[in-house]
């Protein structure tokens, strides 16, 4: 019986010890997601969706190239 309840001690112990493991590991940094979840500009003359990054702005209007700009 005793050996029973050493080992049930040993197992509880290495719950609560992954428990806590798990408690205190940082947490990811959100950056590394951020990629995936920018929402797209849309150029304003092909209504291409183009990263934010990429766009150009002219007269407060996002374009996706300088063709785009310069057509009329
Ligand atoms: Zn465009």
């Amino acid at each position: 019986m005793g050996v029973l309840r050493i080992l049930l001690l040993l197992v509880m112990g290495y719950l609560a010890y992954r428990l806590v493991r798990r408690l205190l590991r940082p947490v990811q940094p959100p950056s590394s997601r951020t990629d995936d979840t920018t929402p797209l500009v849309r150029c304003t003359r092909c209504a291409t969706l183009i990263p934010p990054q990429q766009a150009i702005t002219f007269n407060n209007q996002l374009y996706c190239s300088e063709a785009c700009i310069n057509q009329k």
